[in-house]
């Protein structure tokens, strides 16, 4: 795959300040948010990267990444996995997606809690070609929430290895271990 050396400055489709936050400390390049409304109604985190990074692309004129990613839990099957945004409705709190998801597996044993959160970041160039990173990190959710940092399903997954929450550690921690820091680590050995 040609190298694009010349990036500079990226447009992020997204208007989740959270991972604008998390993407620009990773990435270190001066990035701007494009929030333009796109419907994610594909099928893999890969479809929907995709169509956000285009859309922002054509219509910036510019370099444009977008991030999906979402919570695969093992006993739900994967679930909420592309819907891990919708998974307690329109616009929920955190509060009220981590309990709607241990409410969900409230009878399933730690053994079967493994989770997975995962992060494809799509990059959409002017000339038209478009490519994709993924990032991947092991866990499980644990009983109850634990911890004040990051958002969404953060204080209830333990990344392997760890005891504490992705919602208990740093940002610099969570960006270290985190799909989002292992996709965007991809991307920019591509650059
Ligand atoms: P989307 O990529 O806009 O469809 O949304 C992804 C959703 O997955 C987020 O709104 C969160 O609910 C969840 N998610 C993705 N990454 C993280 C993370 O780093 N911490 C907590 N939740 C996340």
């Amino acid at each position: 795959m040609k190298k694009h050396n010349r990036v500079k400055a990226i447009i992020v489709a997204t208007s989740n300040k959270h991972k604008l936050k998390e993407i620009q400390d990773i990435l270190k390049v001066p990035i701007s948010s494009f929030n333009f409304p796109v419907t994610e109604n594909g099928k893999t985190f890969e479809a929907n990267a995709i169509k956000k990074a285009k859309a922002a692309c054509q219509k910036t004129g510019q370099t444009a990444i977008a991030d999906d990613s979402g919570l695969e839990v093992k006993c739900l099957d994967g679930k909420p996995g592309v819907r891990s945004a919708r998974f307690a409705g329109p616009n929920p709190t955190p509060e009220k997606l981590c309990n709607k998801l241990l409410k969900t597996i409230r009878n399933t044993k730690y053994g079967i809690r493994k989770a997975q959160f995962v992060c494809v970041i799509a990059i959409a160039y002017p000339n038209g070609k478009t490519k994709t990173v993924k990032g991947i990190c092991r866990g499980k959710i644990i009983h109850e929430m634990r911890g004040n940092k990051g958002f969404s399903y953060d204080p209830v997954f333990v990344p392997s290895g760890y005891k504490k929450t992705f919602a208990e550690m740093s940002p610099i921690t969570k960006n270290r271990l985190s799909h989002r820091g292992r996709a965007l680590r991809k991307l920019k050995r591509s650059f």
